[in-house]
């Protein structure tokens, strides 16, 4: 049953049960109504319901700003990608575009285009902070869209290890950020796959009138936030909000609206591919803002599942920094487990930038000159031992091996203690 079950993986990840359990009575019969939750139009009062108790519990955990918007979109966290990169660079363009016809004036239309193509080839740049697999994935994508040179990779953490990993965050003074105006920088607040969060905003990252745009698919709600800080904040739901299929988006609203006509876009493509600043009309920030996210059939059942949670946070909590303090305390009983047998189990990433949602370890045969030799056979025996007595979800991804504890808000801590004892166990049988 499902009280016997802890279940860690990395996402989709755990849900509380109670919503599990509300969210089940609404697929079948919502509120008495005789209809299942997805059998109800988006556009009905109940779907605007959900959506305004989402975004006031949103506006509440968080203390959002007014001068920010909330919207939800579908594709995921990959989404966000091709979204933020094309959306920025569209409103880049069209804050020069705007200011070349104040400039020059209306009906100098072939002025301001060659103003503007060569604004573009001489500085528009997209910054990219590759702390792990996803920030790498994001950039990626931007060079896929743009082309490699507008991407501006201003840190590869990989570049500071000695085995070309990630795992470490090195020090800002050794980022090579854009110095003035880049489109966007972009950085991906906790790297699911290898484990690596940042401690704190980014002191450099406050100059300059920077941009930011900021993944937060894997710790979104657990941690206190200066959203003014951001641009641009986004999340997959399948973590600590929800279910596949919808993402959150939080933006500032001064980046809205600001849309390039199509037909300029068309007519830059000598020095930019059009799908580096023209998302699909489904992606489009401004589009799906000003029609409050239902421009298309927004997902009401999957929506509905994160207001269920939004909601019990609030309840539980009343702001964020509640869930902060008990996932913090539940990280530290992991680590300090993890860290009490150095010569068994080795933490990857860095102290200072070690997540307290993923938690990547090896088990070691050994360890010489700062080097370790991950111990393959002793993992597998940890993993089964773990299956045995029910603690699920713990193989590492598939691209670095060893072991990953998810530490989403949902995990309880008795689940913890769960495998605090396991991991005990298995270091005493040695
Ligand atoms: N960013 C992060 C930090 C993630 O952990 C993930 C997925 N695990 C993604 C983006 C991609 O999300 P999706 O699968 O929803 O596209």
């Amino acid at each position: 049953s499902r009280a016997e079950v802890a279940y860690f993986g990395a996402g989709p990840a755990p849900l509380p049960t109670p919503v599990i359990e509300a969210s089940a009575r609404a697929f079948v019969n919502f509120e008495d109504t005789g209809l299942s939750l997805a059998e109800i139009s988006h556009r009905s009062p109940t779907a605007n319901k959900i959506l305004a108790d989402a975004k006031q519990a949103l506006t509440t955990l968080y203390d959002i700003p007014d001068d920010y918007d909330i919207f939800f979109m579908q594709a995921g966290g990959t989404g966000e990608f091709s979204a933020a990169c094309q959306n920025l660079v569209g409103c880049w363009i069209e804050q020069r575009r705007r200011k070349a016809v104040a400039d020059l004036g209306e009906g100098k239309d072939d002025e301001v285009l060659a103003r503007v193509k060569k604004e573009i080839e001489n500085e528009l740049k997209v910054d990219y902070l590759v702390t792990g697999s996803w920030s790498l994935k994001a950039s990626q994508e931007a060079t896929r869209l743009l082309g490699a040179k507008y991407v501006n990779v201003a840190l590869d953490a990989r570049k500071s290890d000695g085995n070309n990993k990630f795992g470490k965050i090195p020090a800002e003074t050794d980022w090579k950020l854009t110095p003035k105006g880049s489109a966007l920088t972009y950085m991906c607040d906790n790297e699911t796959v290898d484990g690596v969060e940042f401690p704190s905003f980014p002191k450099s990252l406050e100059e300059n009138d920077r941009i930011v745009v900021a993944d937060m698919s894997s710790n979104f709600m657990s941690k206190k936030l200066d959203v003014s800080k951001y641009g641009v904040i986004f999340g997959g739901a399948q973590k600590n909000l929800g279910i596949t299929g919808i993402t959150v988006v939080i933006i500032r609203k001064s980046l809205l609206g600001l849309v390039p006509p199509p037909t300029f876009l068309h007519q830059l493509s000598d020095v930019l591919p059009t799908s580096g600043a023209l998302p699909p009309i489904m992606f489009s920030f401004s589009t799906i803002a000003a029609n409050n996210s239902l421009y298309n059939t927004l997902p009401v059942f999957n929506l509905y599942v994160a207001t269920l949670v939004l909601q019990s946070l609030v309840t539980k909590f009343k702001t964020v920094s509640g869930q902060e303090e008990v996932a913090d305390q539940k990280a530290k009983l992991i680590y300090d487990t993890l860290d009490s047998y150095p010569d068994l189990y080795h933490v990857v990433p860095d102290k200072n930038v070690r997540s307290r949602m993923n938690i990547c370890v090896r088990i070691i045969a050994g360890k010489s000159e700062g080097k370790v030799t991950p111990d393959d056979a002793k993992e597998k025996t940890f993993l089964a031992g773990a299956e045995k007595r029910n603690l699920l979800g713990l193989k590492g991804h598939r691209s670095v091996g060893g072991i990953r504890i998810s530490n989403y808000n949902a995990v309880p801590v008795e689940n913890v203690q769960k495998l605090v004892e396991w991991l005990n166990e298995f270091a005493k049988s040695g």
